[in-house]
Protein backbone atom coordinates (compact mmCIF):
# COMPACT_ATOMS: atom_id res chain seq x y z
CA UNK A 1 0.00 0.00 0.00
CA UNK A 2 1.30 3.50 -0.41
CA UNK A 3 1.17 5.93 1.98
CA UNK A 4 0.30 9.68 0.59
CA UNK A 5 1.72 12.10 3.33
CA UNK A 6 -0.37 15.53 2.30
CA UNK A 7 0.64 17.06 5.35
CA UNK A 8 2.74 17.16 7.96
CA UNK A 9 1.62 16.57 11.63
CA UNK A 10 2.59 19.23 14.17
CA UNK A 11 1.73 18.72 17.82
CA UNK A 12 2.73 22.40 19.59
CA UNK A 13 2.75 23.45 22.91
CA UNK A 14 1.61 26.26 24.25
CA UNK A 15 -0.30 27.36 20.92
CA UNK A 16 -2.41 29.63 22.86
CA UNK A 17 0.46 31.91 24.41
CA UNK A 18 2.12 34.55 22.27
CA UNK A 19 5.01 33.01 20.21
CA UNK A 20 2.95 30.06 19.89
CA UNK A 21 -0.16 31.11 18.47
CA UNK A 22 1.80 33.20 16.04
CA UNK A 23 3.61 29.80 14.80
CA UNK A 24 0.70 27.88 14.86
CA UNK A 25 -1.18 30.97 12.46
CA UNK A 26 1.95 30.60 10.31
CA UNK A 27 1.96 26.72 9.80
CA UNK A 28 -1.56 26.73 9.06
CA UNK A 29 -1.81 29.96 6.49
CA UNK A 30 1.44 29.58 5.22
CA UNK A 31 2.05 26.36 4.72
CA UNK A 32 -1.03 23.72 4.98
CA UNK A 33 -0.01 21.71 7.93
CA UNK A 34 -2.07 19.41 10.19
CA UNK A 35 -1.90 20.80 14.02
CA UNK A 36 -3.03 19.89 17.72
CA UNK A 37 -2.16 22.38 19.94
CA UNK A 38 -1.95 21.11 23.52
CA UNK A 39 -2.46 24.18 25.80
CA UNK A 40 -2.87 24.24 29.77
CA UNK A 41 -4.79 27.57 28.94
CA UNK A 42 -2.85 29.42 32.16
CA UNK A 43 -3.11 33.70 32.48
CA UNK A 44 -1.33 34.08 29.79
CA UNK A 45 -2.60 32.24 27.22
CA UNK A 46 -5.15 34.42 24.61
CA UNK A 47 -8.01 32.69 23.85
CA UNK A 48 -8.82 35.22 21.25
CA UNK A 49 -5.32 34.79 19.66
CA UNK A 50 -6.67 31.67 17.64
CA UNK A 51 -10.38 32.92 16.46
CA UNK A 52 -8.62 32.81 12.49
CA UNK A 53 -7.90 29.53 13.08
CA UNK A 54 -10.24 27.77 15.59
CA UNK A 55 -12.43 26.51 12.72
CA UNK A 56 -9.94 25.57 10.43
CA UNK A 57 -10.30 21.60 10.11
CA UNK A 58 -6.48 21.22 10.12
CA UNK A 59 -6.27 22.68 13.50
CA UNK A 60 -7.13 20.38 17.12
CA UNK A 61 -7.11 22.03 20.14
CA UNK A 62 -6.51 19.77 23.67
CA UNK A 63 -6.78 21.88 26.99
CA UNK A 64 -3.98 20.10 29.05
CA UNK A 65 -0.51 20.10 31.03
CA UNK A 66 2.83 19.15 29.82
CA UNK A 67 3.37 17.70 32.97
CA UNK A 68 0.00 15.09 32.50
CA UNK A 69 1.90 12.00 31.27
CA UNK A 70 -1.20 9.83 30.49
CA UNK A 71 -2.86 12.75 28.52
CA UNK A 72 0.37 13.05 26.13
CA UNK A 73 0.89 9.15 25.55
CA UNK A 74 -3.05 9.14 24.49
CA UNK A 75 -2.51 12.44 22.54
CA UNK A 76 0.77 10.93 20.78
CA UNK A 77 -0.84 7.72 20.29
CA UNK A 78 -4.03 9.69 18.98
CA UNK A 79 -2.46 12.08 16.88
CA UNK A 80 0.33 9.96 15.59
CA UNK A 81 2.99 13.58 14.94
CA UNK A 82 5.80 13.96 13.00
CA UNK A 83 7.26 17.16 15.11
CA UNK A 84 7.00 17.96 18.48
CA UNK A 85 7.22 21.70 18.87
CA UNK A 86 7.81 22.34 22.74
CA UNK A 87 6.44 26.36 23.12
CA UNK A 88 4.88 25.49 26.91
CA UNK A 89 6.59 27.56 29.18
CA UNK A 90 6.16 29.81 32.00
CA UNK A 91 7.74 32.72 30.77
CA UNK A 92 7.71 35.51 32.87
CA UNK A 93 10.83 36.57 34.63
CA UNK A 94 9.14 38.90 37.33
CA UNK A 95 6.50 35.96 38.11
CA UNK A 96 9.78 33.46 38.60
CA UNK A 97 11.23 35.74 41.05
CA UNK A 98 8.01 35.95 43.00
CA UNK A 99 6.65 32.63 42.45
CA UNK A 100 9.21 30.18 40.88
CA UNK A 101 7.53 27.04 41.61
CA UNK A 102 5.44 27.24 38.32
CA UNK A 103 8.52 27.74 36.33
CA UNK A 104 10.30 24.71 37.66
CA UNK A 105 6.83 22.36 37.38
CA UNK A 106 6.17 23.59 33.43
CA UNK A 107 9.81 24.49 32.75
CA UNK A 108 11.87 21.80 33.80
CA UNK A 109 9.55 18.75 35.03
CA UNK A 110 7.21 19.40 31.83
CA UNK A 111 10.09 19.44 29.43
CA UNK A 112 11.15 15.77 31.21
CA UNK A 113 7.66 14.45 30.30
CA UNK A 114 7.29 15.71 27.40
CA UNK A 115 10.51 14.27 26.39
CA UNK A 116 9.63 10.73 28.54
CA UNK A 117 6.77 10.23 26.30
CA UNK A 118 8.13 11.24 23.02
CA UNK A 119 11.02 8.84 23.31
CA UNK A 120 8.64 6.11 23.66
CA UNK A 121 6.62 7.22 21.03
CA UNK A 122 9.59 7.66 18.50
CA UNK A 123 11.40 4.36 19.45
CA UNK A 124 7.70 2.53 18.26
CA UNK A 125 7.61 4.66 15.28
CA UNK A 126 8.78 2.78 12.24
CA UNK A 127 10.44 3.58 8.59
CA UNK A 128 9.93 6.98 7.13
CA UNK A 129 7.85 8.36 9.81
CA UNK A 130 10.74 7.64 12.45
CA UNK A 131 13.48 9.09 10.20
CA UNK A 132 10.99 12.09 9.94
CA UNK A 133 10.73 12.90 13.79
CA UNK A 134 12.34 15.59 15.53
CA UNK A 135 11.53 16.94 18.75
CA UNK A 136 12.02 21.01 18.95
CA UNK A 137 12.82 22.38 21.92
CA UNK A 138 12.44 26.53 21.80
CA UNK A 139 14.31 28.21 23.90
CA UNK A 140 15.84 31.42 25.01
CA UNK A 141 18.98 33.92 25.45
CA UNK A 142 18.46 34.28 28.89
CA UNK A 143 20.03 30.98 29.29
CA UNK A 144 24.07 32.63 28.15
CA UNK A 145 23.42 35.15 31.15
CA UNK A 146 24.56 39.21 30.52
CA UNK A 147 27.51 40.22 28.52
CA UNK A 148 30.11 42.83 29.71
CA UNK A 149 31.30 43.92 26.69
CA UNK A 150 31.13 43.84 22.65
CA UNK A 151 30.32 39.96 23.26
CA UNK A 152 27.43 38.12 21.08
CA UNK A 153 26.03 35.20 22.69
CA UNK A 154 27.13 31.70 20.24
CA UNK A 155 26.09 28.36 20.22
CA UNK A 156 28.77 27.46 22.22
CA UNK A 157 28.23 30.52 24.85
CA UNK A 158 28.47 28.55 28.03
CA UNK A 159 25.12 28.61 30.77
CA UNK A 160 25.12 31.54 32.71
CA UNK A 161 21.35 31.93 33.95
CA UNK A 162 20.49 34.70 36.13
CA UNK A 163 16.93 34.60 37.21
CA UNK A 164 14.65 30.95 37.84
CA UNK A 165 13.42 31.43 34.68
CA UNK A 166 16.56 31.78 32.72
CA UNK A 167 17.58 29.08 35.17
CA UNK A 168 14.47 26.82 34.62
CA UNK A 169 15.18 27.39 30.74
CA UNK A 170 18.16 26.17 30.77
CA UNK A 171 17.82 23.22 32.76
CA UNK A 172 15.24 22.05 30.15
CA UNK A 173 17.94 23.01 27.23
CA UNK A 174 20.00 20.08 29.17
CA UNK A 175 17.69 17.28 29.29
CA UNK A 176 16.64 18.07 25.74
CA UNK A 177 20.46 17.49 24.87
CA UNK A 178 20.72 14.62 27.36
CA UNK A 179 17.74 13.07 25.50
CA UNK A 180 19.69 13.31 22.03
CA UNK A 181 23.11 12.11 23.67
CA UNK A 182 21.59 9.00 25.72
CA UNK A 183 18.88 7.40 24.11
CA UNK A 184 19.37 9.71 20.24
CA UNK A 185 15.65 11.12 20.34
CA UNK A 186 16.12 13.53 17.13
CA UNK A 187 16.28 16.92 18.48
CA UNK A 188 16.71 20.30 18.30
CA UNK A 189 17.28 23.42 20.46
CA UNK A 190 16.85 27.07 19.41
CA UNK A 191 17.69 30.24 21.59
CA UNK A 192 16.04 33.29 20.67
CA UNK A 193 16.37 36.55 21.44
CA UNK A 194 13.09 39.18 23.15
CA UNK A 195 10.04 38.79 20.73
CA UNK A 196 7.77 41.62 20.24
CA UNK A 197 4.33 41.78 17.89
CA UNK A 198 0.78 40.51 18.62
CA UNK A 199 -0.98 38.76 21.20
CA UNK A 200 2.08 39.58 23.68
CA UNK A 201 1.12 39.30 27.04
CA UNK A 202 0.72 42.42 28.52
CA UNK A 203 3.14 41.75 31.47
CA UNK A 204 5.55 42.42 29.08
CA UNK A 205 7.78 45.14 28.46
CA UNK A 206 6.44 46.35 24.81
CA UNK A 207 2.62 45.81 25.42
CA UNK A 208 2.50 47.07 29.05
CA UNK A 209 4.43 50.95 27.86
CA UNK A 210 1.64 50.48 24.70
CA UNK A 211 -1.53 49.79 27.25
CA UNK A 212 -0.41 51.74 29.97
CA UNK A 213 0.14 54.86 27.50
CA UNK A 214 -3.35 54.41 26.39
CA UNK A 215 -4.54 54.32 29.39
CA UNK A 216 -2.93 57.11 30.99
CA UNK A 217 -0.58 55.05 33.18
CA UNK A 218 2.48 55.48 34.56
CA UNK A 219 5.19 53.73 32.53
CA UNK A 220 7.50 52.04 34.94
CA UNK A 221 11.24 51.49 33.92
CA UNK A 222 13.51 49.35 35.88
CA UNK A 223 16.43 51.48 37.37
CA UNK A 224 17.63 53.51 34.71
CA UNK A 225 16.46 51.74 31.59
CA UNK A 226 20.20 51.50 30.12
CA UNK A 227 19.50 47.67 30.03
CA UNK A 228 20.08 46.07 26.56
CA UNK A 229 17.82 43.74 24.69
CA UNK A 230 17.95 42.56 21.13
CA UNK A 231 14.70 42.48 19.58
CA UNK A 232 13.14 40.36 16.91
CA UNK A 233 9.67 40.62 15.59
CA UNK A 234 8.19 37.15 16.26
CA UNK A 235 7.02 36.47 12.65
CA UNK A 236 10.56 36.19 11.80
CA UNK A 237 10.73 33.93 14.80
CA UNK A 238 8.41 31.90 13.38
CA UNK A 239 9.99 31.43 9.77
CA UNK A 240 12.89 30.46 11.69
CA UNK A 241 11.53 27.98 13.92
CA UNK A 242 9.89 26.61 10.74
CA UNK A 243 13.34 26.12 8.77
CA UNK A 244 14.89 24.89 12.01
CA UNK A 245 12.22 21.74 12.11
CA UNK A 246 12.76 21.54 8.71
CA UNK A 247 16.47 21.46 7.93
CA UNK A 248 18.36 22.25 11.00
CA UNK A 249 20.96 19.15 11.49
CA UNK A 250 19.58 16.81 14.24
CA UNK A 251 21.36 17.54 17.44
CA UNK A 252 21.79 21.05 17.10
CA UNK A 253 21.38 24.61 18.65
CA UNK A 254 20.58 27.47 16.21
CA UNK A 255 20.57 30.87 18.31
CA UNK A 256 17.93 33.35 16.68
CA UNK A 257 18.20 37.33 16.58
CA UNK A 258 17.36 40.12 15.05
CA UNK A 259 20.82 41.96 15.12
CA UNK A 260 18.96 44.82 16.80
CA UNK A 261 20.22 45.88 20.02
CA UNK A 262 18.27 48.49 21.87
CA UNK A 263 18.00 49.85 25.45
CA UNK A 264 14.77 49.24 27.21
CA UNK A 265 14.40 53.22 27.88
CA UNK A 266 14.41 54.00 23.83
CA UNK A 267 12.19 51.78 23.59
CA UNK A 268 9.84 52.92 25.59
CA UNK A 269 10.51 56.86 24.36
CA UNK A 270 9.94 55.28 20.77
CA UNK A 271 6.68 54.25 22.04
CA UNK A 272 5.70 57.75 23.26
CA UNK A 273 6.67 59.16 20.40
CA UNK A 274 4.38 57.53 18.06
CA UNK A 275 1.73 57.94 20.22
CA UNK A 276 2.25 61.35 20.55
CA UNK A 277 2.40 61.89 16.94
CA UNK A 278 -1.24 59.63 16.56
CA UNK A 279 -2.97 61.56 19.29
CA UNK A 280 -0.97 64.92 18.88
CA UNK A 281 -4.85 66.65 18.10
CA UNK A 282 -6.78 64.66 20.75
CA UNK A 283 -4.55 66.44 23.88
CA UNK A 284 -5.15 63.12 25.60
CA UNK A 285 -2.39 64.19 27.85
CA UNK A 286 -0.61 67.49 28.64
CA UNK A 287 2.48 66.99 26.29
CA UNK A 288 4.15 64.00 25.46
CA UNK A 289 3.74 60.60 26.42
CA UNK A 290 7.33 60.61 27.75
CA UNK A 291 5.97 62.31 30.50
CA UNK A 292 4.81 59.31 32.14
CA UNK A 293 7.76 57.38 31.78
CA UNK A 294 8.69 56.62 35.50
CA UNK A 295 11.86 54.98 37.27
CA UNK A 296 11.04 51.84 39.68
CA UNK A 297 13.21 50.13 41.92
CA UNK A 298 15.66 47.41 39.48
CA UNK A 299 14.63 44.10 39.41
CA UNK A 300 16.85 41.60 41.43
CA UNK A 301 19.54 39.91 39.28
CA UNK A 302 18.66 41.82 36.27
CA UNK A 303 20.96 41.10 33.51
CA UNK A 304 22.46 44.30 31.96
CA UNK A 305 23.01 43.00 28.01
CA UNK A 306 22.09 40.34 25.48
CA UNK A 307 23.20 40.05 22.29
CA UNK A 308 22.73 37.56 19.68
CA UNK A 309 25.12 35.96 16.91
CA UNK A 310 22.86 34.65 14.76
CA UNK A 311 25.56 33.43 11.85
CA UNK A 312 24.61 29.58 11.96
CA UNK A 313 21.60 29.92 11.49
CA UNK A 314 21.80 32.07 9.00
CA UNK A 315 24.44 30.25 6.99
CA UNK A 316 23.24 26.61 7.78
CA UNK A 317 19.23 27.64 7.07
CA UNK A 318 19.70 30.94 4.70
CA UNK A 319 17.21 32.55 7.13
CA UNK A 320 17.35 36.03 8.39
CA UNK A 321 15.39 38.45 9.88
CA UNK A 322 12.91 40.43 7.36
CA UNK A 323 11.33 42.76 9.67
CA UNK A 324 13.21 45.56 10.73
CA UNK A 325 12.69 46.76 14.55
CA UNK A 326 11.65 50.86 12.87
CA UNK A 327 8.61 48.69 10.52
CA UNK A 328 7.89 46.34 13.29
CA UNK A 329 7.11 48.27 16.30
CA UNK A 330 4.91 50.38 14.39
CA UNK A 331 2.94 47.38 13.14
CA UNK A 332 2.88 46.01 16.61
CA UNK A 333 1.63 49.37 18.35
CA UNK A 334 -0.98 49.58 15.15
CA UNK A 335 -2.03 46.09 16.93
CA UNK A 336 -2.71 47.19 20.07
CA UNK A 337 -4.22 50.15 18.89
CA UNK A 338 -6.98 48.06 17.09
CA UNK A 339 -6.96 45.56 19.48
CA UNK A 340 -7.17 47.04 22.57
CA UNK A 341 -10.31 46.14 23.66
CA UNK A 342 -8.97 42.82 24.79
CA UNK A 343 -6.63 44.24 27.03
CA UNK A 344 -8.36 47.39 28.16
CA UNK A 345 -12.01 47.31 29.93
P1 LIG B 1 3.68 32.79 26.74
O1 LIG B 1 3.83 32.94 28.22
O2 LIG B 1 3.06 33.89 25.97
O3 LIG B 1 2.83 31.47 26.42
C1 LIG B 1 3.09 30.25 27.04
C2 LIG B 1 1.91 29.32 26.77
O4 LIG B 1 2.23 28.06 27.38
C3 LIG B 1 0.59 29.78 27.40
O5 LIG B 1 -0.48 29.71 26.46
C4 LIG B 1 0.37 28.83 28.55
O6 LIG B 1 -1.00 28.54 28.82
C5 LIG B 1 1.08 27.58 28.06
N1 LIG B 1 1.51 26.72 29.19
C6 LIG B 1 2.14 27.13 30.33
N2 LIG B 1 2.34 26.07 31.12
C7 LIG B 1 1.87 24.98 30.46
C8 LIG B 1 1.80 23.61 30.77
N3 LIG B 1 2.30 23.13 31.92
N4 LIG B 1 1.25 22.76 29.87
C9 LIG B 1 0.73 23.23 28.71
N5 LIG B 1 0.75 24.53 28.37
C10 LIG B 1 1.32 25.40 29.24
O7 LIG B 1 5.13 32.45 26.21
P2 LIG B 1 5.82 32.89 24.83
O8 LIG B 1 6.33 34.26 24.98
O9 LIG B 1 4.92 32.56 23.71
O10 LIG B 1 7.07 31.91 24.82
C11 LIG B 1 6.98 30.62 24.23
C12 LIG B 1 8.33 29.93 24.39
O11 LIG B 1 9.33 30.71 23.75
C13 LIG B 1 8.77 29.78 25.85
O12 LIG B 1 9.42 28.54 25.99
C14 LIG B 1 9.78 30.90 26.05
O13 LIG B 1 10.74 30.53 26.99
C15 LIG B 1 10.39 30.98 24.66
N6 LIG B 1 10.92 32.31 24.32
C16 LIG B 1 10.13 33.43 24.42
C17 LIG B 1 10.66 34.67 24.04
C18 LIG B 1 9.83 35.93 24.11
O14 LIG B 1 10.38 37.01 23.91
N7 LIG B 1 8.54 35.86 24.36
C19 LIG B 1 11.98 34.76 23.58
C20 LIG B 1 12.74 33.59 23.49
C21 LIG B 1 12.19 32.37 23.84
Amino acid sequence: MIIYFSFLKFLVTGGLGFIGSNLIRFLLKDKNHEILNLDKITYASNINANKNFSSNKLYKFKKGDISNRDLLISLLDEFQPDYIMNLAAESHVDRSISEPADFINTNILGTFNLLSTAKEYWDNLKGEKKERFRFHHISTDEVYGSIEDEQLFTESSPYNPSSPYAASKASSDHLVRAWHKTYELPILISNCSNNYGPYQHPEKLIPLMILNALNNKDLPIYGNGLQVRDWLYVEDHVRALYQIILNGKVGETYNIGGNNQIKNIEIVKIICDYLDNQFKSEEKISGSHRNLIKHVEDRPGHDFCYGINASKINTALNWAPKITFEIGIKKTIKWYLSNKFLYIS
